[in-house]
């Protein structure tokens, strides 16, 4: 690990404001709370120990955060940054229909970036990653010339009979999707239009900055059987439609009408100047999931989110044959090509 000294004291908040490896390594072994089962090793030694859950297919996912590219300090503070970045890991498990396991945290840190902010950001992810019971079990952690860097690598498992892929869908099965749409993406546009995010709108920046990864439904879901594929929103409903359909051979038709997009996000809208569902159709980052199922099964599907994770989940389209292409229902009732952009949209 070149340009950073090992110091020999433990980093503390009140120490000199700057980093070193040695001791943030140290630091967050100490904090990481959960133990790894009899036999297994985590932050520590040269690589992590595992076993093999019996009976499970492993799941294993990574995602890259960029300062710059996917946040910036001007907006995200440390602390929404550790959240955020476990949260978009967790969202790829959960739209598989997987329980999380373990973490890896790749960390490229820029040499005056000051150590009570990465104290703050490490403590983010390791206690949200704990409040759904994953280990930090390692990661690597370098000095960056540029930008901050922060990658995390999560493992987890499903049983064989209740994974999730994004293939399995059939014409004749509906659209569904939890939670809210376009919320992060108002948030965002908010900030780039105006520069902030007036006060009686805060909601929807908690929604850009610390989504809740929809764990508890996706497994409520591989364990209902009858999902046929899965996906969850990272890019934005068309465009992860789009993969989706893709995926499957199939084609899809998204009822602009019928997208579930909250009070703010609808008042926010207004105030950029475009249409609520605009926002949920094209909008990316709300992590939430879309999914797959018969017609005839939706309405149970439907009720046990509600009743069991008290999760709201409405139909928002329907699978068609892959002739039939990807297309949008406008309100009015014409259709056009399913746009994912926001130049060639409605
Ligand atoms: P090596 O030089 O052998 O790669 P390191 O000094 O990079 O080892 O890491 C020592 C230990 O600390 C390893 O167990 C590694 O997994 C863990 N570790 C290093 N950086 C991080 C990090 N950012 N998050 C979690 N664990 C880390
Ligand atoms: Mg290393």
């Amino acid at each position: 690990m070149g340009g950073i000294k090992p110091g020999g004291r433990r980093l503390r908040a009140g120490d000199s404001n700057r980093w070193r490896e040695f001791e943030l390594i140290e630091w967050l072994r100490r904090r990481v709370t959960l133990r790894p089962a009899t036999a297994e090793m985590g932050i520590g030694d040269d690589a992590a120990v595992a076993r093999p859950a019996a009976n499970a297919l492993e799941l294993t996912t990574c995602d890259a955060l960029v300062e710059n590219v996917h946040w910036s300090f001007a907006w995200c503070d440390a602390s929404s940054l550790g959240k955020k970045a476990v949260a978009v890991n967790l969202s790829d498990i959960a739209a598989m229909g997987g329980i999380p396991q373990r973490a890896f945290m790749t960390l490229a840190i820029p040499k005056h970036f000051k150590k009570k902010d990465l104290l703050r950001l490490t403590r983010a992810v390791i206690d949200s990653l704990e409040k759904h019971h994953v280990l930090l079990a390692g990661g690597d952690t370098v000095l960056s010339s540029g930008p901050m860097f922060l990658a995390l690598t999560i493992q987890g498992k499903v049983p064989p009979k209740e994974v999730i892929g994004r293939g399995g869908a059939r014409p004749g099965d509906v659209l569904l999707v939890t939670g809210t749409l376009g919320a992060a993406a108002a948030a965002l546009a908010c900030i780039k239009r105006f520069g902030f995010i007036p006060r009686e709108l805060s909601g929807l920046k908690r929604k850009l900055l610390t989504p809740e990864p929809r764990l508890h439904a996706g497994r409520l879901l591989a364990r209902a059987g009858g999902v046929h594929a899965m996906i969850d929103l990272s890019d934005g409903l068309a465009g992860d439609a789009r993969r989706l359909a893709q995926a499957s051979q199939v084609g899809v038709y998204i009822d602009t009408t019928s997208l579930p997009v909250s009070a703010a996000t609808r008042l926010c809208a207004r105030r950029l100047n475009v249409k609520g569902w605009e926002l949920a159709l094209r909008g990316g980052e709300d992590y939430e999931l879309l999914f797959a199922a018969p017609a005839k099964k939706a309405t149970g599907l439907v009720k046990l989110l509600r009743q069991r994770a008290g999760v709201p989940c409405c139909v928002v389209g329907k699978v068609v044959s892959a002739r039939e292409g990807l297309r949008q229902i406008l309100p009015g009732g014409r259709s056009a090509a399913l746009s994912d952009s926001w130049e060639h949209g409605g």
